[in-house]
């Protein structure tokens, strides 16, 4: 049984105490929300916090406010169950639920947050295991090691962006408060995030995520398809969120695509989104624009399935988005290669 290090556990009353307490650990001391990402990782002894900052009680992360007409607000500490159970959010940002609700199990589910999933750790085969295990092969260079077993000769770690909602967040425009005792900033989401597997977030370690404003509903449609081994649970090996604005005779006034899980960073297609511009969707528009996201994908061999297979998935995942938001009917099947337990939410409108 793998056990958690020593470490000193705070659990402060008020954001500014959180901010406080933060302030004087400095940068030994981590937020914890859920902790279903940060506890595993410690045991691992992947991040070894000795300070650790609880963040699940306190109430104003975990408030839901506004209207989709306006724009909604969903508190960073507002648990994935909260988020994909919540009527306006189903009605008004299916593919924010969708997401929320493809995440790992029902107890996870209750414990983690939308905070903590949009800061999720990226993740590798090499990386992803225990002390001993990383220790048998010198570690690497994500942590404790100097070299990359994925790519030798790389200087770059090349872990994968593996959360659900990251993509979904990117491609419906939507934007996180973070908050430090030195001030508060807004950024869009697609800023929160560098195409590097170590830092691969834009964030200081003492900003603390309070908010995620999702932007007005206003004629944008979204959805998201996940792929992932086993139906029950499973992190995605690549992750596609679609959101287009349509004109009411079916041209297309806007497009978003977004792929996560091929990439240490959430990767906009868009050579996909000028394709489709100005066009209806048929099914030639819609092939020829799900055609880019082949090379926009770039999976390597870290996480589950042959690269080349997740690659060629990567079209016909656009494809399906593409053909679900035009109404048309599932496209075909997938390319040829091993069985996939569940590539949902396909035939979920
Ligand atoms: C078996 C298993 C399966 C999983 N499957 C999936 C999956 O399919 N898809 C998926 O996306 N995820 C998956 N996860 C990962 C995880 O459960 C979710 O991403 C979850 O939403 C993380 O939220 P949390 O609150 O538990 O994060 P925590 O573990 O509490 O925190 C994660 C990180 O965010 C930081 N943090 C958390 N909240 C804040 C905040 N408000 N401000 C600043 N920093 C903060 C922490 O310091 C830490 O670095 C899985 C986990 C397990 C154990
Ligand atoms: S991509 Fe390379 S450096 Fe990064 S976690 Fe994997 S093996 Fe380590």
């Amino acid at each position: 049984m793998l056990r958690l290090p020593k470490f000193r556990y705070l659990q402060p009353k008020s954001l500014s105490e959180a901010l406080l307490m933060m302030a004087d650990a400095g940068p030994e001391a981590m937020y914890v929300a859920g902790g279903t990402d940060l506890y595993p990782n410690m045991k691992r002894r992947q991040q070894t916090p000795k300070v650790v900052i609880g963040l699940a009680h306190l109430e104003p992360l975990r408030m839901l406010r506004g209207e989709p007409e306006q724009g909604m607000v969903l508190g960073a500490g507002l648990t994935l169950t909260d988020v994909c159970t919540d009527k306006r959010v189903q009605a008004s940002y299916p593919a924010v639920a969708i997401a929320a609700e493809l995440i790992s199990t029902p107890l996870l589910r209750n414990m983690g947050s939308i905070g903590g999933n949009l800061l999720l750790d990226t993740r590798c085969n090499y990386y992803d295991q225990n002390y001993e295990w990383r220790k048998s092969i010198h570690f690497c260079m994500k942590k404790d090691g100097e070299i990359c077993w994925v790519a030798p000769s790389s200087p770059r770690c090349w872990a994968v962006q593996s959360s659900d909602c990251v993509p979904v967040m990117v491609a419906i425009g939507a934007k996180v408060r973070l908050v430090s005792s030195s001030g508060d900033r807004m950024l869009d989401a697609a800023e929160l995030y560098h195409d590097d597997g170590i830092r691969h977030l834009n964030k200081r370690p003492e900003e603390l995520l309070t908010e995620i404003h999702l932007p007005p509903v206003n004629g944008w449609r979204a959805t998201y398809w996940k792929l992932r081994r086993r139906g029950s649970f499973d992190f995605p090996v690549l992750g596609v969120a679609t959101c287009l604005k349509l004109a009411n005779d079916g041209t297309v006034e806007a497009a978003k695509i977004v792929l996560g899980g091929v990439g240490s960073h959430p990767i906009e297609v868009v050579a996909a989104q000028k394709a489709l511009l100005g066009k209806k969707l048929t099914r030639e528009i819609i092939q020829g624009a799900a055609s880019t996201a082949y090379p926009a994908a770039k999976p390597l061999d870290n996480t589950d399935y042959a690269m080349a297979w997740r690659k060629d998935m990567a079209r016909y995942y656009v494809a399906g988005t593409l053909a679900e938001l035009a109404g048309l009917p599932p496209n075909g099947s997938p390319p040829e290669g091993p069985l996939i337990a569940i590539s949902s939410p396909i035939g979920k409108a």
